[in-house]
């Protein structure tokens, strides 16, 4: 008879913050670190403890008891306490391509310096898997995974149909990847708790074991038994050493050992059948009634997704390309406050703080974390362009005039509205008294003023009002300079300016230039026009818009839809019977907001009649912890107006159509949508996921019962056919629904809910996101073969231009000049940032397809490249002008040594 081998694994889920505060979490994290150590030094037995795959808690508990350090430095060093490779365990969905690399960039560095990380890329509770997993796994140097949802076991009492590839006979099986990559993969069939709190007491030990290993064999492929003793927050099981003699004495047939992920893997590996299954690409439980995916966690609490990307565009497609170009001025880059800003960035990354699933409390502390990132990140880019202007020429200027630069920071061409104020002139305070240099300037009379070109080519733009204000100076020697100016608005459109490019202009006396062209606006027949689309505001306020490229036409645009929500900031769930109220049911009316003949903005407002909230019946069953789907609640009868003011807005050169919608949410236990028919009827759709552009199925498994098929998203989502598409851009609204009809495009605006959900009542009256909100969106339209000129816009809709002013002086820089170039529509840049720790430049960006190879040549003047790994180490691929179907693709790039710059 063959002895099975049962690995006993402690551990501890550590979600940093959940259904109670950091701190009241960070407490209990300090306590059970304390009773590790001490078990480290008193019990020779106790083999390892595994801390959760995530470094941060060992910051935690240091930042509490510094004087620790040795001791869990000898821990680790010993083997005791296995650490890494990541820095939090996050939500794979909800966070950037970028955001998820630097969690495994940080959290392998700094397990390192400790000492060797558990190569285990560490998914236990992760809402499903990323599909490009395998292939940054890979590239961390990680060869297996571990996560405990996606993937349905079938065991050996199931039959596996071979066509359900999200089913797997057992808890070990093969991911590939999106780009065909594959690492081991163990699924926690039966959750990361299946050996949690073992008897020492001989008889309920037999009864445990009895009941744990069946239920453990009947998934596993081989004799190598995984025990998981801990769960979320669980203090560290003291006697579990005892527990396993007393098992050994149990049985005979098996050996039961306290043990750790390496050394369970090892052995794993090198005994699977080979006929272990393989899934692919993403993991998010398609093979499940579809109930507790967790989709809706994608539009729990939006305004923390808004900030989320506020911060996450400010470091990646802002501050860090700023600072790289910067350095070849300073020779400087700011390493250390970027790591800084990135690691308070990430704190807010872990999958119950992003997915909007804590109470009120945990998303407070999450905002002020926001803040001090994005505060951080605008610091540094102000430096960065501080210096990148003082370098640029800005002599053919005219010396009274008001030099001001313009940089498209992001990875593709940009056109957009750019509305900033230049500073015309200024008094300091140490010319006289504040209140009478405020007068003196109040009282002056502006010449006319006009924006022209390095060439001295006037600029349509609008001079739209000017003030007077105090500003300071904090020059970097002397003491703060203090001073009143008169601030000039400027509006202008640029378009189609390059990729990670800058232009100079300034505002100066002269006339402002008039067009003959038409404005954009047709106000009799509220129309917006310009030479890519023609919009048709109609009377009840849906829009009829014609992509002129094409010649197709589609009907009933922007249609809000508001339902009730019953469940909670996991799951929706509509009120049995419920029926969506629509906004064009209600009155609309419309103004014209701006006309010229660059931009056109129609404000459209709308006044829906909605329930106030659910009816009492809600309160009632959260209280009591009535599951949500059994639940009877129905929306109030008590109605109560709720006014969507939509702002619309279409731009000279642009194939975007921009809403921006704001209302002031009064409601509770609500949801907003609004719907995008495509008239395309397909069974597929695309939509911007991690390092890919994911193709889902538009239908749902055989199993699937939950009425709706939430989805996540970045940037954008989009559904074709063979002959043209529509893409639908948003910015921090990561959840859609592609309806049941096939064809319908539905974004989540808002979602209001009462409570945590999951395992009790956790009221959270902040997450019915009550008062001022505005979400933005952006529609846009594609033909046969330039769909990715769609995708690049959508990404471009969240990264804005940076504008700077600066002096009329000499530089060693172009007027107006591109950084670097890319020859590629497919490729998508993530990344522009220096190496960390050292001087090199990365790139990394993404095959906007997951099926097509595409050429690709990237230029960067005075810089020669080769490949590297996600985390900046050598890659073992050559470079090459071929872009493979999927492939995520950094490079970096050293100081050619031949330029002479
Ligand atoms: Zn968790």
């Amino acid at each position: 008879m063959t002895t099975k081998k049962v690995y006993i694994i402690s551990h501890s889920h550590w979600d940093r913050e959940w259904y109670m505060a950091y701190e009241q979490h960070h407490m209990r994290l300090v306590a059970l670190m304390d009773d590790l150590l001490h078990l480290f030094k008193t019990n020779p037995d106790f083999h390892s403890f595994h801390l959760d795959g995530q470094t941060i808690a060992i910051d935690d508990y240091l930042e509490v008891r510094p004087e620790k350090r040795e001791e869990v430095q000898a821990a680790i060093t010993a083997g005791k306490l296995k650490i890494g490779p990541f820095y939090i365990l996050q939500d794979d969905f909800l966070i950037s391509s970028e955001s998820n690399t630097r969690n495994m960039l940080v959290g392998l560095e700094e397990s390192r310096k400790w000492g060797d990380p558990v190569m285990l890329g560490y998914f236990p509770d992760t809402f499903g898997n990323m599909g490009q997993a395998p292939q940054m796994m890979k590239e961390g140097g990680i060869e297996a995974a571990a996560f405990g949802r996606g993937v349905k076991p079938t065991g050996f009492n199931n039959v596996v149909i071979n066509d359900e590839k999200y089913t797997s006979q057992f808890s070990e099986m093969w991911w590939e990847g999106a780009d065909k990559s594959k690492i081991f993969s163990l699924l926690f069939a039966n959750w990361y708790s299946n050996g949690n709190e073992i008897p020492v007491e001989k008889e309920a030990a037999q009864a445990f074991w009895k009941e744990k290993l069946a239920d453990a064999e009947q998934f596993t492929s081989t004799d190598h038994i995984l025990m998981m003793n801990g769960v979320d927050h669980q203090p560290v099981q003291m006697d579990v050493t005892d527990a396993i003699k007393v098992a050994n004495d149990l049985y005979d047939d098996y050996e039961f050992i306290h043990s750790s992920f390496d050394e369970y893997l090892e052995a794993v590996m090198n005994d699977v059948p080979a006929d272990l299954s393989t899934v692919s690409g993403e993991l998010t439980s398609q093979e499940t009634d579809g109930w507790y995916t967790l989709a809706n966690t994608a539009s729990a609490r939006i305004y923390l997704k808004q900030k989320n990307t506020d911060v996450q565009r400010q470091l990646e497609n802002i501050t860090e390309p700023l600072a790289t170009m910067a350095f070849d001025v300073t020779g400087e880059y700011p390493h250390d406050q970027l790591r800084y800003a990135w690691k308070l960035l990430m704190q807010n990354h872990p999958h119950d703080s992003i997915c909007g699933c804590s109470v009120d409390e945990v998303h407070r502390e999450m905002i002020t974390r926001y803040d001090k990132a994005l505060e951080v990140g605008k610091f540094l880019a102000s430096e960065a362009v501080e210096s990148l202007t003082a370098s640029i020429d800005t002599s053919l200027f005219p010396t009274d005039s008001k030099p001001f630069v313009v940089f498209n920071t992001a990875g593709s061409a940009k056109t957009g509205t750019i509305e900033t104020e230049i500073e015309w002139k200024r008094l300091p305070f140490s010319q006289g008294v504040p209140e009478e240099l405020y007068a003196q300037l109040k009282n002056e009379t502006l010449p006319e003023l006009t924006v022209i070109d390095a060439k001295g080519q006037a600029v349509a733009a609008e001079i739209l009002s000017h003030e007077v204000r105090f500003n300071y100076d904090l020059p970097k020697d002397a003491f703060r300079v203090p001073f009143m100016a008169i601030y000039v608005k400027v509006r202008l459109v640029v378009t189609d300016m390059p990729a990670v490019s800058w232009e100079s202009l300034a505002l100066t006396v002269g006339q402002n230039t008039t067009s003959a062209l038409p404005t954009i606006v047709s106000e009799a027949d509220n129309r917006l026009e310009n030479e890519f689309l023609h919009v048709k505001v109609e009377s009840n306020g849906q829009l009829t818009v014609t992509d002129k490229t094409t010649g197709i036409t589609y009907p009933n645009v922007l249609t809000y839809e508001n339902v009730g929500d019953i469940a909670n900031e996991y799951i929706f769930k509509q009120p049995e019977g419920d029926q969506a109220i629509y906004a064009h049911d209600f009155p609309a009316t419309t103004t014209v907001a701006i006309n010229t003949t660059k931009i056109g903005e129609i404000t459209l407002i709308q006044t829906l009649m909605i329930p106030v909230s659910a009816d009492e019946t809600l309160a009632e069953e959260m209280k009591a912890v009535v599951e949500m789907r059994q639940r009877k609640a129905q929306r109030s009868k008590e109605l109560a107006p709720f006014t969507l003011t939509t702002k619309i807005r279409l731009e000279q050169g642009s194939r975007q159509l921009k809403f921006s919608t704001h209302f002031d949410n009064q409601m509770k236990d609500h949801r907003l949508r609004v719907l995008f028919p495509t008239n395309i009827t397909t069974d597929k759709h695309y939509a911007e996921s991690i390092f890919e552009v994911v193709e889902r199925p538009n239908g749902v498994s055989a199993s699937w019962e939950n009425p709706t098929n939430p989805q996540h998203q970045h940037s954008f989502v989009n559904v074709q056919d063979a002959t043209h598409g529509m893409t639908v851009s948003n910015y921090g609204l990561n959840e859609y629904e592609i309806l049941a009809d096939n064809t319908t495009i539905a974004l989540t605006l808002h979602r209001s809910v009462g409570e945590l959900g999951d395992w009790g009542y956790f009221p959270t009256p902040e997450a019915q996101c009550m008062g001022e909100q505005t979400v933005a969106f952006a529609l846009a339209f594609h033909g046969a073969d330039d769909q990715n000129r769609t995708f690049h816009d959508g990404q471009n809709f969240q990264i804005p231009f940076t504008v700077a002013q600066t002096s009329v002086h000499n530089g060693r820089w172009a007027p107006k000049a591109a950084y670097l170039t890319i020859d590629s529509s497919a490729y998508a840049l993530t990344a522009l940032k220096r190496k960390e720790h050292q001087t090199e430049i990365v790139t990394r960006g993404f095959n906007l397809s997951n099926t097509a190879s595409a050429p690709l040549e990237i230029k960067i003047s005075g810089y020669t490249p080769t490949r590297c790994t996600l985390i900046e180490t050598p890659h073992e691929k050559p470079l090459s002008a071929i872009l493979e179907p999927a492939e995520i693709n950094s490079l970096l790039w050293k100081k050619s040594a031949s330029v002479n710059d």
